[in-house]
């Protein structure tokens, strides 16, 4: 696999690909295509013609009527054009009216059969493909659809980062863990990365933030939804933004240099690469003490017959910790993530010690 930060870059920089979450009239896409063109910061038109809507009764898309206006803004920008595609028809209708760039969406991704058509349609195409990770963090899911569309031979081949579905409140509308997408680029080193911050915030003013924080974790590009009225769209309202917008938080991006200097090369860097090694074994030290201790509360609670879930000692470390965690500068979202993550291996391993049955480990050694 290759890189196509080439294929779909026109104005050198990250990779930019913008439009409205959905094509609504001629004159609204047209419209903001033209302006889109002329921020000189665009790459790529996108524009969604079938929507995957949550609820029925939603707008659910133009259809391909609005791959003629699509096509029609092609050829008035010189830019080329992106669509999501959801089954087979979409993709022989988008192929028919020259769109250069097919995305399948979280709601597809999340889908082997519907991927498996699609790739089976795409057989051989010269074309470019990217994927949407699915709507749940299942990085096995996502690299198994880009394997299906690599199979298929498809030339050129990249990922869409949309955050991921939450259950409960969040700041975001699909929270990013970045971790996700990080391990996916280590399992395919050459896979062009975009991100789509539009869909992890679900609005205007956090765009930036997470946009900036994807060119530092060395995204090859952005995918940022855009309309001429955006308070006024028919679908995804709160998080577009206008072409003139988009160019204002195009222009404030900063790029840094991607590569760190090697060990020895920066002393100042090099030292607090120290400190922070230093500080990792000390937490890992921490943290197996303190699972000890949790062996002996279980052991304990095996002996007095007392149950492992312990609801309000849970809530009382929480709170407890989130409010030391704040006065030293730490979020709460934080604290309680990790603390979690803590605390399930305490319940796995108290749960093994309670429940160990080693009469039953005999008899099947036995036999
Ligand atoms: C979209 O890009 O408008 C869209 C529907 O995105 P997703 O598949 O990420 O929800
Ligand atoms: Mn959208």
């Amino acid at each position: 696999m290759k890189s196509i930060n080439n294929e779909l870059s026109v104005h050198g920089g990250p990779i930019l690909i913008s439009g409205p979450c959905s094509a609504e009239t001629e004159e609204q896409l047209i419209t903001t295509c033209i302006q889109l063109a002329e921020t000189k910061k665009v790459d790529v038109l996108r524009a969604g013609i079938w929507k995957p809507r949550t609820k029925p009764g939603s707008f659910e898309g133009v259809g391909a009527e609005g791959l003629k206006w699509l096509d029609q803004a092609k050829k008035e920008t010189g830019l080329k054009t992106a669509v999501e595609v959801a089954n087979v028809k979409h993709v022989y209708s988008a192929l028919k009216h020259n769109v250069d760039v097919l995305w399948l969406g979280a709601r597809t991704t999340v889908n082997p059969f519907a991927v498996q058509e699609i790739a089976d349609a795409l057989e051989g195409v010269d074309i470019t493909v990217l994927l949407k990770n699915p709507v749940n963090p299942d990085i096995d899911l996502w690299e198994g659809s880009i394997e299906r569309i690599l199979k298929a031979r498809v030339k050129n081949v990249g990922a869409i980062h949309r955050g991921f579905s939450k259950y409960g409140a969040s700041n975001f509308r699909n929270p990013p863990q970045w971790q996700i997408p990080i391990e996916l680029k280590q399992r395919f080193p050459e896979l062009t990365m975009i991100c789509d911050p539009s869909h992890i915030c679900g609005r205007r003013d956090t765009l930036l933030e997470v946009s900036q924080e994807a060119i530092d974790l060395n995204f090859d590009g952005l995918m940022i939804e855009s309309h001429i009225n955006p308070d006024k769209a028919w679908s995804d309202a709160n998080q577009q933004i206008t072409p003139n917008e988009l160019q204002k938080l195009a222009e404030s991006i900063i790029i840094r240099d991607s590569k760190l200097p090697l060990k020895g090369e920066n002393i100042e860097l090099d030292l607090l690469r120290q400190k922070i090694n230093i500080l990792d074994s000390e937490l890992i030290d921490i943290l197996s003490k303190r699972m000890e201790i949790t062996d002996n509360i279980g052991l304990y609670k095996k002996k007095n017959r007392i149950k492992i879930l312990q609801s309000t000692r849970w809530e009382e470390i929480i709170e407890r910790s989130v409010t030391e965690g704040l006065s030293k500068g730490l979020s709460k979202e934080f604290i309680v993530k990790f603390l979690s993550d803590i605390h399930l291996e305490s319940i796995t391993r108290q749960n093994n010690i309670m429940n160990s049955n080693k009469w039953l480990d005999k008899i099947l050694v036995k036999r």
